[in-house]
């Protein structure tokens, strides 16, 4: 079967959510790099991280999955400050850091995008690198004045 890379990972951690939620799908795909990464965090960036492959065939359907996933995250984050659910997500460049820098030259590849992510609510603009763990539905409390049903 012939394979692309649908997206890099920093840890298997999150690469496995994915792949776990695109199988629950009907798409097959595998992680590569994972068990280098698990033993050196520090090389995860020099070695472009871990990588989840699938069927080539199932790339456009995967992308409007990873999409709608990302989407349904957003909705239903709730803002620690206020209470607001407007999340979007923010992705901004960076120049690569040293130590990525140095390990890229020595072991002659080269240096990967540095993206630096945030999610920002919409309605304080309180921004963080992590959704916050409040979701709704996940605890009535938690359930403010835009529940009409
Ligand atoms: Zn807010």
């Amino acid at each position: 079967m012939e394979t692309i890379v649908l997206r890099t990972f920093d840890t298997t951690f999150s690469a496995s959510i994915l792949l776990t939620r695109l199988q629950a799908e009907g798409i097959q795909g595998y992680l590569r790099d994972d068990y280098n990464i698990g033993a050196s965090p520090l090389l995860s960036n020099a070695s472009g991280g871990v990588k989840l492959e699938i069927d080539v065939r199932d790339a456009e359907r995967a992308i409007v999955l990873m999409e709608e996933f990302q989407e349904d995250y957003l909705r239903l984050a709730i803002c620690p400050v206020c209470r607001h659910t407007e999340f979007t997500h923010v992705t901004n460049l960076l120049e690569p850091n040293i130590v990525v820098k140095i390990l890229s030259k020595m072991f002659g590849k080269k240096a990967p995008l540095n993206i630096k992510s945030t999610y920002k609510c919409g309605h304080c603009n309180y921004e963080s690198e992590t959704l916050p763990s409040n979701f709704v539905g996940q605890n009535e409390d938690t359930i403010t004045d835009d529940r009409t049903d």
